[in-house]
């Protein structure tokens, strides 16, 4: 996204990747949220699913059938890397199939060093995922930052997707469609890849979904706990990073591929501007993301742990939210537009309290509701969207 929008505005960008276009351990899930700000995430030849019905299950309930009122996008990653990739190159981005090996400031940029030679550079944006080996840019990752998430690509059908949520995890079950093939996986915090997995694999013979033939993927999935957005770092002198290697994913839903684009976007944005100052590029990527949606994640991770591990009425909350979901209408409809990624977190508690008021189901739906979620911090409260 950064190349493509630096090279289409004339300046001499080159995007190093030493994988290029690859199947990146992911579900592949893209939002309503983001084609529709990224258009061209869904007007393209590129194969993908378009998912609009959905089944969620939590412990001891059975799944309730949400009908997505915008679609859900599944791509494989490496189909959607490369229609990123293509869009640089077509814009005038130098692609290049190369691993950096170590970078080094010099007085006005950097030197790369890369496995065939060096490379000097003027400004470096930081894309390299979660497991950013580049240890002195990016966020400097804590246990409690990251969740463990790993699955299977499975050689089956199906026409909708499944999401469930387990007893005392943090984290979920999904089961997303692909053109020709299952990414089912599972993502949480506090439990070991092993225990995660067992979780993961009972779930699928439950459902009779043949795992066995599937091939297992891993990865780092960043979740940052409250207190670590304030300090995170995403940018410094003459470099920003973008994605998840400044940890810019939603830490409930896990969301990332959106920020991913959307951080990358506002990072080229603050140098194309006509008063770029690479002295003081850093400062304003990091106002820019704050105010487009940063302030909202960390608020999200300060009630994210109670949402999946807290309790109402002696069952976990996943579950009341799944049964009260049958019976609340409006629940129901909020539950859609998280779905969506069109309900931020910042406004969701004021949207739950205005709206679900009326009968006894919508009261304790309100009650519940009014135990998770903080008010947001003043100032906070005029600006969400
Ligand atoms: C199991 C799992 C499921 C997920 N499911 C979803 C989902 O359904 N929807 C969603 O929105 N998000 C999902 N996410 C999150 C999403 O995958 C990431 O947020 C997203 O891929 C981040 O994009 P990125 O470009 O920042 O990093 P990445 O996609 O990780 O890309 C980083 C790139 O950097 C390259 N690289 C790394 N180091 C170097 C180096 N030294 N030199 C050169 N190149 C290097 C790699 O080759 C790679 O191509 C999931 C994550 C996991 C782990």
């Amino acid at each position: 996204m950064t190349a493509a929008n630096l090279a289409g505005a004339g300046l001499e960008t080159i995007l190093l990747d030493e994988k290029l276009a690859w199947e990146k351990p992911c579900g592949g899930g893209v939002t309503y949220k983001a084609y529709e700000k990224y258009p061209f995430l869904f007007e393209n030849q590129t194969e993908k699913k378009v998912v609009t019905d959905s089944y969620i299950g939590a412990h001891k309930t059975g799944p309730v059938r949400m009908n997505l009122n915008q679609p859900l996008l599944i791509f494989s990653r490496k189909a959607l890397n490369q229609l990123l990739l293509d869009r640089a190159e077509r814009a005038g981005a130098q692609i290049e199939q190369e691993r950096v090996t170590g970078i080094e400031q010099r007085e006005k940029g950097w030197r790369l060093e890369t496995r065939s030679g060096r490379i000097e550079a003027d400004y470096v944006v930081v894309a390299t995922g979660a497991r950013n080996p580049l240890r002195d840019v990016g966020t400097a990752w804590t246990p409690e930052d990251t969740m463990v998430a790993l699955g299977y690509y499975i050689p089956a059908t199906q026409e909708h997707i499944d999401i469930q949520f387990l007893d005392r995890l943090e984290g979920y079950i999904w089961v997303f469609p692909r053109a020709g093939h299952l990414s089912a996986g599972i993502c949480g915090r506090g439990e070991t890849a092993q225990q995660l997995r067992v979780r993961l694999e009972r779930y699928l013979d439950e459902k009779g979904i043949n795992w066995r033939q599937g091939q297992l993927y891993a990865h780092m999935l960043p979740s940052l706990a409250r207190r670590s957005w304030r300090g995170n770092r995403v940018s410094g002198h003459r470099w920003m990073a973008v994605g998840d290697a400044a940890g810019l994913v939603d830490p409930i839903t896990g969301e990332g591929i959106y920020y991913a684009l959307r951080s990358g976007d506002l990072a080229s944005q603050v140098m194309e501007a006509g008063s770029f100052d690479p002295e003081r590029a850093g400062e304003e990527y990091r106002a820019r993301i704050e105010e487009d949606f940063l302030l909202d994640l960390e608020f999200g991770a300060s009630f994210g742990q109670k949402l999946y591990l807290g309790r109402f009425l002696f069952k976990s909350i996943p579950s009341c939210i799944v049964a009260y979901m049958r019976r609340c209408p409006k629940l129901y409809e909020v539950m859609q537009d998280i779905f969506s990624g069109t309900q931020d977190y910042l406004t969701l508690r004021n949207r739950l309290f205005r709206n679900i008021n009326g009968t006894v189901n919508e009261a304790l739906v309100k009650f519940m509701f009014q135990r998770i979620i903080p008010e947001p911090p003043v100032g906070l409260r005029a600006t969400a969207r």
